[in-house]
């Protein structure tokens, strides 16, 4: 896809629906939460008797505007997480033109099967995957987008609440398998989103338990991708390899998953 002149571009265009700020002042902002993050995570590491480097911030910039994600890579971060296609297709397309700046895409959020094929094409990663039809939308997505594999997780749900999406526990390790089938996706670990009504140390026990059952059959399949802002901590004392964050970097969203 050829990208329109620059001309026709603001930076300030918020993709993902704010208004626009200062940009000095919103970066200033942006840096000192993600050094409260950085923070958190280097206690919640240091307090699990785990190594810093065991651990990867993806900065979940959905609902924000794209330049918030190119000030967010130009502080270091170099993993970003959105959840809605629509935004995040043109997000990082935006993304690319605005910066030379290199970050993986995490796609985090439900995902039908439909939007698979749009999905394949700009995601580095996809940590929501809950069942077979999906994973081969995304199988045959990636094949016509002729990429490199596509790395995948397991979502495990942990309450069957259909809202957060997610597979039973006892399906878990099956869909795994499948996964790891298909020639055009790698299975690379396992997703959980602690319901709020749940205790996050029970959510993620679960969660490790189940990761360490498919890294049987599965021994690359090493990320386990839980905590965001209210419970990062249990998360890390739980082996989690990446937290996804959103409030505590970007501020409030009207919703509080999409
Ligand atoms: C929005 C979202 C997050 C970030 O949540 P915060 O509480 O804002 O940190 C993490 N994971 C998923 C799947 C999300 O949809």
């Amino acid at each position: 896809m050829k990208p329109p002149p620059a001309a026709e571009l603001s930076p300030d265009a918020p993709v993902g629906g704010t208004e626009p700020v200062d940009p000095a002042a919103r970066e200033a902002e942006l840096r000192q939460n993600l050094a409260e993050v950085r923070e958190r995570m280097r206690q919640a590491c240091s307090a699990a008797g785990r190594e810093q480097d065991e651990l990867t911030l993806i900065a979940v910039t959905k609902f924000f505007p794209v330049t918030d994600a190119v000030l967010l890579a130009g502080a270091g971060v170099t993993d970003l997480g959105e959840s809605r296609d629509q935004e995040a297709s043109a997000k990082v397309a935006e993304f690319g033109r605005l910066t030379e700046q290199d970050v993986r895409w995490h796609f985090i959020g439900r995902l039908q099967s439909n939007k698979a094929r749009s999905v394949a094409h700009y995601a580095d990663v996809v940590h929501s995957v809950d069942r077979l039809e999906l994973a081969q939308a995304l199988d045959s997505g990636v094949r016509r987008a002729e990429r490199a594999p596509l790395a995948v997780l397991v979502q495990l749900s942990v309450d069957a609440d259909p809202e957060r999406g997610g597979s039973a526990a006892t399906e878990l390790e099956r869909l795994a398998d499948q996964v790891a089938g298909l020639d055009s996706l790698t299975l690379a670990g396992v997703m959980t989103i602690a319901p709020l009504d749940v205790e996050a140390d029970r959510a993620f026990g679960q969660l490790e338990e189940v990761a360490g059952r498919v890294r049987v059959s599965h021994p690359k399949a090493r990320m386990i991708s839980a905590g965001m802002s209210n419970d990062l901590e249990a998360a890390v004392r739980h082996g989690a390899t990446h937290v996804r964050i959103g409030t505590a970097l970007l501020g409030r969203r009207a919703t509080p998953f999409r």
